[in-house]
């Protein structure tokens, strides 16, 4: 009998001890990765250079000079073509990447665009580019610009969303271990969550002091319908849901 009281005291006393869930906001961090410039940026600003005076010099041949010349027109266009795509493949190796807890964002000048983990759906490596797919778009990072910032998105992938990460083995070698010093450590800001369904209840989220957050894998739920387990990433979520 005593013995089984001080067994209850014991329990009773470990609880007292438990830590309680502090009620401070846990920081959210990201790493900021700048583009390498590599010999494909290189040629595509040749290629922008060569563009732009071709286009000059058609422009001077159709319009300015009399009689046009023949080939100008051909000049215009091979010239806008060459401008526009050194400007195609030129933006998308020259985008700073971000990595971390709210999951993968791209500068697009002053815009972020973010991609919750949530929400992408496959992560593969094909012919040195990163291909990225979510449910509403895909977009691709050219290793060779960003060996770091895939290094840690798919070190960070594997241990958040395995399930979407299908890089082979090969495709791995070629790439750097994680460092930590690769990036710039910042805050995660501009997590827009306001607009976004609750994924247990469907009910939409019109306030963001309504949202809680998965800190796995930033899955979205409606603060009355956190789940036990985060219905995406399946880890444990209850308390240890966040607010945005
Ligand atoms: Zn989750």
């Amino acid at each position: 009998m005593a013995e089984q009281k001080m067994a209850e005291q014991r329990k009773i006393k470990r609880k007292a001890n438990q830590k309680k869930p502090t009620a401070k906001p846990r920081r959210r961090l990201e790493q900021r990765f700048l583009p390498k410039t590599t010999s494909t940026g290189w040629a595509l600003l040749g290629i922008g250079m060569l563009g732009a005076l071709a286009l000059g010099a058609g422009v001077f041949g159709q319009w300015v000079q009399d009689p046009p010349v023949d080939y100008a027109v051909y000049l215009i266009a091979a010239g806008a073509a060459g401008l526009a795509a050194a400007l195609w493949f030129g933006e998308l190796s020259a985008t700073p990447v971000r990595v971390g807890d709210a999951g993968i964002a791209l500068e697009k000048g002053a815009e972020l665009v973010r991609f919750g983990w949530c929400d992408i759906e496959n992560v593969s490596i094909e012919k040195d580019q990163l291909f990225v797919k979510t449910a509403e778009s895909s977009f691709a990072i050219p290793v060779a610009a960003h060996p770091q910032a895939i290094a840690w998105l798919l070190k960070e992938g594997v241990q958040r969303v395995p399930d979407v990460v299908n890089v082979k083995r090969r495709d791995l070698a070629q790439l750097p271990k994680p460092e930590a010093s690769a990036g710039e450590e910042l805050q995660v800001e501009g997590l827009q969550v306001a607009g976004r369904r609750c994924k247990q209840s469907d009910k939409l989220i019109s306030f963001e002091e309504d949202a809680r957050l998965c800190p796995n894998c930033c899955e979205v739920y409606h603060r009355l319908h956190v789940p036990k387990d985060c219905a995406t990433c399946k880890q444990t979520l209850g308390t240890r849901a966040i607010t945005p």
